[in-house]
């Protein structure tokens, strides 16, 4: 691995969100380890030290985090439109008692 070579971008199609798939004990610094892009599903096996992975699985982390915090804002999102349409029948007097 190198700067031009991190962990988490596919050699192959340069997808910057490779995952780790499994690790195997090699040294106190060193795992083995089968990474995955999930962009065109080449695997990448290789030796990486515990560092480095550790790097890769906070990036994950942090992108899993921003992948649920955006997810939250749609879900406002779609709930304020919800409300503001409910609204809009209300006052339309498009909704009847037989609406429930
Ligand atoms: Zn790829």
């Amino acid at each position: 691995m190198t700067e031009r070579d991190p962990l988490h971008r596919c050699l192959v199609c340069s997808c910057e969100f490779v995952h780790l798939v499994e690790t195997r004990p090699i040294s106190d610094s060193d795992l083995s380890a089968l990474l995955r892009c999930p962009n065109c599903g080449v695997h990448r096996a290789g030796v990486f030290s515990r560092r480095a992975l550790a790097g890769l699985e906070r990036r994950r982390q942090v992108g899993e985090d921003e992948l649920r915090v955006q997810l939250r804002r749609l879900e406002l999102g779609n709930r304020v439109d919800e409300i503001g349409d409910f609204a809009a029948a209300l006052d339309a007097d498009a909704i009847l008692p037989e609406d429930f």
